[in-house]
């Protein structure tokens, strides 16, 4: 199959769901079958330890659609995705859990709301059926926090069946555990983003591969999303700025102290403004000094892989430039 043969791509991550594999690869033939494009099945194991390769490979060796890679070893739910979406060959790429949680009956109201002029679909899991305490109450706040943060107006992040048009999606870089940031990273891109109701089972083998420990690590990839989003191009604005601000509280401190001394007579040594003055002061050239190496960084980063700072979607009556 060349590239534009194929019209829909679906990668679904892969580790440790040895019993899920083939119900999910019947429900997904049964589903994509009937929408009568053309489509490949890309299976990313993530160095399983049970048998899911094995029954992949099964699976594979009957149906020329689907394709597997393997990893090595354990890499994580992100890098699996992204080895998944570099290898897709389809104009849409539909991304999926392996764990029947999601229902591929709704890639086919993925791809009709797709159709009406939106880069990204999101699912939405409006009748989550998850656990409450570890897992829907923290991922409400998360989800409301990370759509005020990134103003992407969505109701849920960590549903993972979402359809992207390949353009765009192939050209986000993802580290660490970004993958529930891939709508948010798509709209620096300026993609049109739209969400679903889609259903959502009970998980009924396997286990799942997180625990509460998510929500730490969800905060503090929300701010590097955020410093990407708002300062990759002026990270001084931000630490210049924060930096400033502590320089001028320091200033501050540092002038009513002098006051108590001339005009009250209080002596320094009874009175700790000093120290917060000495401190505000430092902290606030520390963090312009900083934010003068982040632009020194940012300016290694574009130049040495010529990165424009912008994203273009359309040019007309222009030659196509290669890195844009
Ligand atoms: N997964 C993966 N690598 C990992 C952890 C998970 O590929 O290190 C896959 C897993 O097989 C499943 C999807 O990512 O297809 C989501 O995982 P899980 O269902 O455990 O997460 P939850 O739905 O509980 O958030
Ligand atoms: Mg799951």
């Amino acid at each position: 199959m060349e590239r534009n043969e194929v019209e829909l791509s679906v990668v679904i991550p892969v580790y440790n769901e040895e019993e899920n594999v083939e119900p999910l690869q019947a429900a997904l033939t049964k589903n994509l079958d009937a929408l009568g494009r053309r489509y490949e099945i890309i299976y990313v194991d993530d160095g399983s330890r049970d048998r899911s390769f094995e029954r992949l490979r099964v699976i594979a060796s009957r149906s020329p659609q689907t394709r597997i890679v393997r990893f090595g070893r354990n890499h994580g739910q992100t890098a699996a995705l992204a080895a998944g979406i570099t290898r897709a060959r389809g104009e849409v790429i539909v991304i999926m859990d392996a764990d029947l949680q999601n229902d591929p009956a709704d890639i086919a109201r993925l791809l009709a709301k797709m159709a009406e002029g939106y880069d990204v679909v999101s699912g939405w899991r409006r009748k989550r059926k998850d656990p409450w305490l570890t897992r829907r109450l923290p991922s409400a706040l998360a989800n409301r926090l990370i759509a005020m943060m990134t103003g992407v107006e969505l109701h849920d992040f960590g549903c993972m069946l979402k359809a992207y048009r390949a353009g765009i999606v192939q050209r986000l870089h993802l580290y660490g555990e970004m993958h529930r940031f891939l709508p948010a990273l798509a709209a620096h891109e300026g993609a049109r983003i739209s969400e679903i109701v889609v259903t959502h089972h009970p998980r009924r083998a396997g286990k799942s591969k997180y625990g509460l420990g998510r929500t730490t690590r969800v905060l503090l990839d929300l701010m590097v999303v955020k410093f990407l989003g708002g300062y990759i191009s002026r990270p001084i604005h931000l630490f210049g700025g924060f930096g400033l601000l502590c320089c001028a509280g320091g200033v501050l401190a540092g002038a009513v102290t002098l006051y108590e001394k001339l005009v009250l007579n209080i002596w320094v040594h009874r009175n700790p403004l000093i120290l917060l003055g000495v401190f505000l002061f430092l902290l606030g050239v520390q963090c312009i000094l900083m934010g003068l190496l982040a632009e020194l960084l940012l300016r290694t980063y574009h130049e040495s892989q010529n990165k424009p700072i912008y994203t273009v979607a359309e040019t007309v009556n222009f030659e196509k430039v290669d890195n844009e």
